[in-house]
Formats: C-alpha cells, sequence, structure tokens
C-alpha cells in the first residue's frame, strides 16, 4: 500500500528534512570559500568571544535607552498631570497685593476659584440683591414655603462682583486691622468667592436680625427650618463647622446646586466636604 502523497508519514518527513539539509549543505558549501567553512569551524573561539561581548554591550545599551525612555516619558506624564499647579507655581500670585499661591488642588488660603457670573445670568431676588435665575428662582420659592410655615427668610446678600469682592477683602478687612489669612477665614480673597457665581447666598432670620452674619443665627427658627427643608430646594450650607475647607462655620451662607453648571463649579468643594 503507497501512501496518499499528501501525508507525511515519518519516513517521507525524514527523506524530505534530509533532501532539504543536504541541499543547503550544498548551497552552502557551494556559495561559501574554504575561509567561510573555516569560520564556522576553526575559528569557534573567535566566534564565541564576539558572542559574548557584543550581545552584553549591546544589551546594555537597549537597557540604558529603555530607563532613559521610560524616565522622560515618566517626567512628561507627570508634567502633564500637574500642569495646572505648574503653572500657578510659575505664575504671579492670583491675587495682586495678596502675596500667597493656590495649593495643588487650586485653594488659596482655603478658597476655591470661581468665575464671575455674566450679568445676562443675574436677575433681583431681592431689592438691590441679585442671584442666577436658577438660585433665584428657588430661593423665592423657598422663602415663600417657609413664610407659609411662619418663618422668615431674609436674603442679606447674593451676587458679588470681583470687584465688590476686592473691596471686602481688602478695604474692609484692613479696617479691622487682619492678616490676609485671619480675613480670609472669613472673607475670600476676589475671585475665590462663591458669591461671584451668583449661585451662593447669606440668608437671615426676618425676625432676628441681631443674629444676621453671625454664628448665633444657628439658633433662629430660620435656620432650623433650613437645616429641615433647604436640600428640597437643592440648597447646601457651604461652610459646615468643622469643614475641612478651613473656613470659619458660616451657618447663614448656602449655595444652590441645582443645575449641571452650580454642580460643576461646586464639585472641587463637595469633593473635599461632602
Ligand atoms: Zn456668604
Amino acid at each position: 500500500m503507497r501512501n496518499p502523497p499528501s501525508s507525511s508519514s515519518p519516513s517521507n518527513r525524514q527523506n524530505g528534512s534530509k533532501r532539504d539539509s543536504g541541499s543547503s549543505r550544498g548551497i552552502a558549501s557551494a556559495g561559501t570559500s574554504q575561509p567561510g567553512l573555516g569560520s564556522e569551524g576553526h575559528d569557534i573561539p573567535v566566534a564565541r568571544r564576539s558572542q559574548l561581548i557584543k550581545p552584553q554591550r549591546r544589551f546594555r545599551f537597549r537597557q540604558s535607552l529603555l530607563t532613559a525612555t521610560l524616565l522622560l516619558a515618566g517626567t512628561a506624564s507627570l508634567i502633564w498631570l500637574f500642569r495646572d499647579p505648574i503653572q500657578r507655581q510659575l505664575a504671579p500670585p492670583p491675587v495682586r497685593g495678596l502675596n500667597v499661591r493656590q495649593g495643588l488642588d487650586g485653594r488659596l488660603l482655603g478658597h476655591f476659584p470661581y468665575p464671575e457670573a455674566p450679568s445676562s445670568d443675574l436677575v433681583d431676588a431681592a431689592p438691590g440683591i441679585a442671584l442666577h435665575r436658577d438660585a433665584a428662582e428657588k430661593f423665592l420659592a423657598m422663602q415663600r414655603d417657609a413664610a407659609a410655615d411662619g418663618v422668615s427668610l431674609r436674603l442679606l446678600s447674593g451676587f458679588r462682583s470681583i470687584a465688590l469682592q476686592k473691596h471686602l477683602f481688602f478695604d474692609v478687612g484692613s479696617q479691622r486691622n487682619q492678616s490676609a489669612e485671619q480675613r480670609a477665614r472669613v472673607s475670600a480673597p476676589p475671585g475665590f468667592s462663591e458669591h461671584s457665581t451668583g449661585y451662593a447666598l447669606d440668608i437671615g432670620d426676618g425676625q432676628r436680625a441681631d443674629t444676621n452674619l453671625s454664628q448665633s443665627f444657628e439658633a433662629t427658627p430660620a435656620f432650623a427650618w433650613l437645616v429641615q427643608n433647604a436640600n428640597r430646594y437643592h440648597f447646601g450650607l457651604s461652610f459646615p463647622a468643622g469643614n475641612t475647607q478651613g473656613v470659619n462655620y458660616e451657618p447663614w451662607h448656602w449655595r444652590f446646586e441645582g443645575s449641571a453648571e452650580a454642580l460643576t463649579l461646586f464639585e472641587p468643594a463637595h469633593r473635599l466636604t461632602p
């Protein structure tokens, strides 16, 4: 019985490989002269020496190249990751007249940076007090519902331009003879106030004006009502007692977080004080 031509029995493979190796030897011996054969056979020590030294050098070179590339890539990634803090460190201090720089998370003396709301987004929520229209709508609804419960919520402050915040921080703060750090615990530096967004507001108790902008506000019916209900209108306390931001406890200062824009703006602060 003959094997089919496609099958490769051991004998066939052997024969084939024998033929192949035989023919390749034939080509090698035909193509190379005696010295060529000699370099394969007699000069083995030379070949060994060159094989021992050259690959080692090549390996070391490749290793150094790899290390250098990794170092370079690592440094570039670190620079890219921390490009904002690095730029901040290289730039002049962000607030003129205040020789303090922002930390890694962007905070300046505890306060995050905030943009100023465009005037087109602002509406009056009380005489002379503007808020972002989304915050104004919810505050007025909250004020009405509190009034129905016999509680008087009074809007004391809302949107503040960066220029007004500058006046409050530098002029009013210096009148009190406070250092920048002391001032920052009670008032944000210009460009770092939640009030500039139009989403933050200071609330007082209409029946207890003596507690306005004071920690004693926490003992008023207005504060108790806010603690129970403000979250239903998407308002939250920005600086609760013992907050990790390092800002003094402000029971009167609330911020609106009921829109995607407001949530995005306050996300860094939220991460710090959930
Ligand atoms: Zn405030």
